[in-house]
């Protein structure tokens, strides 16, 4: 079992009401703007969803 820990470049969590959200990474990136929608909990509501370019994890917290 492997645990990287990356200390200095730790990927952001950021909350958000909408079920899609767009990220388009940090500025230094090559990151293009992508459209994410949430993934669903076992109760068909939205929940999280990792950016796969950059490791954002957007949580939902509307209702
Ligand atoms: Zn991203």
């Amino acid at each position: 079992m492997s645990e990287a820990i990356l200390s200095e470049n730790k990927p952001e969590t950021e909350a958000t009401n909408n079920a899609r959200v767009a990220c388009d990474g940090p500025s230094f990136s090559k990151h293009p703007r992508v459209y994410l929608t949430m993934v669903d909990d076992e109760n068909g509501k939205p929940n999280h969803v990792v950016c796969p370019y950059c490791s954002k994890t957007f949580v939902y917290t509307g209702v």
